[in-house]
């Protein structure tokens, strides 16, 4: 799924390691300033570099990729 940052409802989103299973947690907002608003989870996940093993490829382990309830 692509879901864009600014979509994303929660405010923190851990990526997990799929090397060494190290984790590491980052700001939504923080992603966005270091990327762009219209980048997608999918591109986070295949920019983010693990802080372990140094490994490119990270897992997205919370409800990131959920898509956003609307709110009533
Ligand atoms: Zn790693």
């Amino acid at each position: 799924m692509n879901t864009k940052l600014s979509a994303v409802s929660d405010k923190r989103t851990d990526l997990m390691c799929s090397e060494c299973g190290h984790k590491s947690s980052y700001k939504i907002a923080d992603l966005i300033l270091a990327t762009r608003v219209e980048t997608t989870t999918h591109e986070v996940r295949q920019s983010a570099l693990c802080r372990g093993c140094g490994v490119r490829v990270m897992q997205v382990c919370n409800r990131l990729d959920e898509p956003v309830r609307a709110s009533v």
